[in-house]
């Protein structure tokens, strides 16, 4: 026996699939990031489309002068947690940005998205709670839901029934329900009915929790994300975002409409334990909350939506099998890990960048090709993605054969 015993099976099935493709699928590296929607490896120029760059802002002129400016201004780390070493203005001006955005009284700022969900998941509740989380949770859900003490009611994924069945099944409640759900959910690109788990969350006088990493700045008539997109964000309690996706930095957030919130930040081990975000990190996303809350975050917006419509007819109409209604997040299932891979590289090869997203990171074991759409793509670009995949339905039955051959 040995540490390394238990990576055994890990092992095996990126061998398995490197000696496919003759690379680590999981360790794609480029040579140069050219832009919003260009990138390079060796020679080759490849359209990406699977950076969850949902608005195109990472190459924004004014996202990059605001990190610039605050580098030359207050320099390149914070070299601590804000507790520690103190608060800089940078922080300040971005929650109270954020709140205002929100038309919600408390904000706090965390180093990255994954650390909101474990400080406020873990924060928020203690060991008499009872945590309802969807199914489908992504994994820094989970995480915090471990790191806390509450214990933890999984529900079928986006079912108000199949949460409402289960709070009415604690029979003695001790302290509080803390409901956690996302808005648009990441890998099958699906969308929460928020009114309903509103309705659900709040009969049983629980706090509902929503995680809009992947909607904040694309859903919303102003870019807050679905729970404004539905007409909901002044029942919702919390609400959680990222800032490494429409907001083009690192770091993430959590609003309330609570204002006792903003006691929570004096317990939350992954806000005081670690290095808060950096005044670059932290400006360029003030920058992107200015446009996402404006006329251009509008037609960014509607750029984004009508490259979702296009890619989703184009790919359906080629006969793939696509996990949801058009959104930023067009995901199509393929048979299993290893013709997914096969299939992904041969669009590396080709030109273009997606996501291969297979268990444990999917929901239903499924692999997936997934493409995270951007502003920044044109139709042209669109057409050129769909194309591909035209051309990858072509080449399937030769990357079948290969396949046989190499399992003998
Ligand atoms: N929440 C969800 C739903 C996510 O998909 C992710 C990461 N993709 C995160 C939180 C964590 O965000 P970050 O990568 O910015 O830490």
């Amino acid at each position: 026996m040995s540490l390394w015993d238990k990576y055994g099976t890990i092992q095996g099935r990126l061998d398995n699939v490197k000696k496919l493709i003759n690379r680590d699928p999981l360790g794609v590296e480029f040579d140069d990031i050219m832009g919003r929607t260009r990138g390079r490896i060796g020679n080759r120029e490849i359209i990406l489309a699977g950076t969850n760059n949902y608005l195109g802002l990472t190459f924004d002129e004014d996202c990059m002068a605001a990190a610039k400016d605050a580098i030359d201004a207050h320099g390149t780390g914070t070299t601590g947690s804000r507790v520690a070493n103190g608060t800089y203005t940078e922080h300040v001006e971005l929650e109270r940005a954020l709140a205002d955005h929100f038309g919600m009284p408390s904000c706090i700022v965390f180093s990255t998205g994954y650390q909101t969900n474990l400080a406020a998941i873990s924060g928020l509740t203690n060991a008499d709670d009872i945590i309802f989380m969807d199914a489908d949770a992504h994994a820094c859900i989970i995480d915090g839901t471990r790191l806390s003490e509450a214990s933890t009611i999984r529900f079928r994924h986006n079912s108000p029934e199949d949460l409402d069945k289960r709070m009415s099944r604690v029979k003695e409640k001790k302290g509080e329900f803390f409901v956690i759900i996302e808005g648009l959910y990441s890998m099958f690109g699906d969308i929460a009915p928020i009114d309903e788990f509103l309705d659900v969350t709040h009969k049983h006088g629980g706090y509902l929790y929503i995680d809009e990493a992947h909607s904040y700045g694309v859903f919303g008539e102003t870019g807050c994300g679905l729970a404004e997109a539905q007409g909901v964000m002044d029942r919702v309690d919390f609400i959680a975002g990222t800032f490494s996706k429409s907001l083009a930095s690192i770091g993430g957030f959590c609003v309330s409409k609570h204002p006792e919130f903003e006691i929570a930040r004096k317990v939350m081990r992954p806000y005081l334990f670690t290095a808060s975000p950096t005044p670059s990190n932290v400006s360029a996303a003030l920058a992107a909350v200015g446009k996402i809350n404006s006329n251009y975050g509008n037609s960014l917006r509607q750029n984004i939506w009508d490259r979702a419509t296009q890619l989703h007819k184009g790919l359906a109409d080629l006969g793939y099998d696509l996990c949801a209604e058009p959104s930023p997040v067009i995901a199509a299932r393929r048979p299993n890990e290893v013709i997914c891979a096969m299939e992904w590289n041969w669009l590396l090869e080709n030109g273009l960048y997606v996501n291969l997203a297979v268990p444990p990171g999917t929901p239903q074991s499924s692999s997936l090709l997934r493409i995270s759409l951007s502003a920044a793509h044109t139709e042209d670009d669109v057409n050129q993605i769909i194309q591909k995949f035209a051309e990858l339905k072509k080449v399937q039955p030769q990357l079948m054969e290969n396949l046989m051959k190499l399992a003998g």
